[in-house]
Parts: structure tokens; C-alpha cells; sequence
């Protein structure tokens, strides 16, 4: 039995009063309206939606507004002797010593970012910490860690609508933009959870074709990537139909995933594969034309969107 005397009980009361009763005098759901208009609140946003989906094969799902987490993650994974050694001369001594120097350093803050200006990932919503950073790690039953950009909360461009006005002869281009939806961040968790399955189990492809730690590293990254990459993106696509076919994230699902293939077949035309790679590609294929009438459906519904 706890022995409270009278004050005590009345500050214990005062604590617990002074908490919000309901959701209602306190914003205790973040929106992805909210999110979309306040980077502060977006790690909340996440977090609000990891707790109710969430993968075993990731350890953490942190926002990365500066990439500043993604510098701290590479640290963890490239801290070699031969890095510190010049930092050291410079006074810094270790991690934090590094992050904190950059923090202090706005116009270092630019320069990293502008390092990835036009690098892939500029270009990503998302990333798993193996896939980028330690891949030597592949099937060996790793969790992953995810960081999320500020992509996913950016209108997503997919093409443009030319309008011609014939009887004065002018075209005005508008972008027909995906605006964001906790739905479609929802897809970005997804697609980077299908990463970390992959990453902690290996994949076995639905012919047989085993991908593991025996053989991970004999494989060329680029057929790599496109087996991963197109495997996360057939997986949105799946993912965001629950939603209907005509929601935003499901077109931009299908929209991403036929960028990609159009990357690819560029990549993989520039290189030779060998005889297993070949039937790594040739077993990718055949199941990106099994989604591929939903990919056609989700495109002719871009036309149910508005542009801005
Ligand atoms: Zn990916």
C-alpha cells in the first residue's frame, strides 16, 4: 500500500488534471494537412501511423527534414580511422563533435544539400539504412532503419496538360500534381518496409530464384536495384488498391512504378548480364505484366484528378 499524505495526493491530482482529458482541447491527432503545412509535425504524423502499421523488420522511422539523420547514419556506417584523422586536426574528435560543427554551419548544411541536388536521393521519398549503406548485410536476418524526406509531403508531378486556346492561339501548360494524402505516405512506409523484408529474409522469387548472402554480392547492383525497387513498387501498387482506383495514392502508385520501369530499361539496356541475372530480369518482367492492367487503369484515372 503506497502511503500518500494530503499534498502529495493534491499534486498528483493537479498533474493529472492538467493533461488534456480528450482528444478535443489538445490537437492529439496530427493530419496530414497539418504535416503538409508543418515540418515539426511530421515525425508525430508518422509515428502516429507506424503505430498502427508497422514492420518487424524495422528498428525506426525517422523524418529526415535536412538530411542531417541520413549524415549521422552514414557515420555510423563509414567510421573509418582514416575519416577521423583529418577531423581530428580540425578539433573534431567524434560523431558528435561532427554533427554539432555542421549544425553550427548553415552555409555546410548548404553544401550538403546541394551534394544532392540531382543524386537519387534527391529524388527519394525514403530510404532503408542496409540497402544504402550496408549491404553486405543482405539475408542475414538485419533490421533496418528508415528515414522518410520531405518529398512525401511535396504535390508529386506526373505530367502536364497542355491547354490550347484556339481562338487566340496561346497554350498554357498546367502540372497535373498528386497532392499528398496519409494514404500516400502510408505507400512510402510500405515501400520501404518491403525493403526491410527483403533485407532481413533475402528474396526468393516466385519461380524459385533464390537472392541471398551467398550470392548478393556477385550480382550487378544495378539488376539489384531493379529487382528490389520494382518489387516495393508492384507491392504499392497492391497496397494502395484498398484504397480504390481512382485515389491519388493508387494512380501515383502506378505512375511511380512505370517511371521506374522506363528508368530501368535504360539501365539495364547499358549493361551484360550474365546468365542468372538474365533470369533475375526475365522473372521481374513477367511480374510487372501481371500489374500491368492496373498500372493502365490507374493512369487513364489521372484524368478523374484536377490540375493546379
Ligand atoms: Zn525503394
Amino acid at each position: 500500500m503506497v502511503n500518500v499524505n494530503r499534498k502529495e495526493f493534491m499534486l498528483i491530482a493537479a498533474v493529472i488534471l492538467s493533461k488534456p482529458i480528450s482528444g478535443e482541447s489538445a490537437p492529439s491527432k496530427i493530419t496530414i494537412d497539418h504535416a503538409v503545412s508543418n515540418s515539426d509535425l511530421r515525425q508525430k504524423f508518422i509515428d502516429q501511423l507506424v503505430e498502427k502499421e508497422s514492420s518487424p523488420y524495422v528498428l525506426s522511422v525517422d523524418y529526415d527534414h535536412d538530411y542531417l539523420k541520413l549524415l549521422e547514419m552514414a557515420l555510423d556506417y563509414g567510421n573509418t580511422p582514416e575519416f577521423w584523422q583529418g577531423l581530428r586536426q580540425a578539433g573534431i574528435n567524434n560523431k558528435q563533435d561532427l554533427l554539432d560543427f555542421v549544425k553550427s554551419e548553415p552555409m555546410l548544411i548548404a553544401d550538403i544539400k546541394q551534394m544532392l541536388v540531382g543524386s537519387k536521393l534527391e529524388n527519394a521519398g525514403a530510404m532503408n539504412s542496409h540497402f544504402h549503406l550496408g549491404s553486405y548485410d543482405f539475408g542475414q536476418g538485419k533490421k533496418t532503419k528508415v528515414l522518410v524526406f520531405k518529398l512525401p509531403f511535396e504535390p508529386y508531378k506526373i505530367a502536364e496538360l497542355h491547354e490550347i486556346d484556339y481562338t487566340i492561339g496561346s497554350e498554357e501548360i498546367k502540372p497535373i500534381l498528386i497532392h499528398p494524402t496519409e494514404e500516400s505516405v502510408r505507400e512510402v512506409l510500405h515501400h520501404e518496409y518491403t525493403h526491410a523484408e527483403d533485407f532481413y529474409k533475402g528474396i526468393v522469387m516466385t519461380n524459385g530464384l533464390r537472392i541471398g548472402p551467398d550470392n548478393y554480392n556477385s550480382i550487378n547492383p544495378k539488376v539489384m536495384n531493379f529487382v528490389v525497387e520494382i518489387r516495393a513498387y508492384i507491392g504499392g501498387i497492391h497496397y494502395t488498391e484498398q484504397f480504390g482506383r481512382d485515389h491519388p495514392a493508387f494512380i501515383e502508385a502506378c505512375h511511380m512504378c512505370k517511371g521506374q520501369l522506363k528508368k530501368y530499361q535504360t539501365v539495364l539496356n547499358q549493361i551484360t548480364l550474365n546468365t542468372f541475372e538474365r533470369q533475375l530480369v526475365q522473372q521481374q518482367v513477367k511480374e510487372i505484366q501481371k500489374v500491368m492492367p492496373l498500372i493502365e487503369i490507374g493512369q487513364r484515372n489521372t484524368l478523374m484528378l484536377h490540375p493546379y
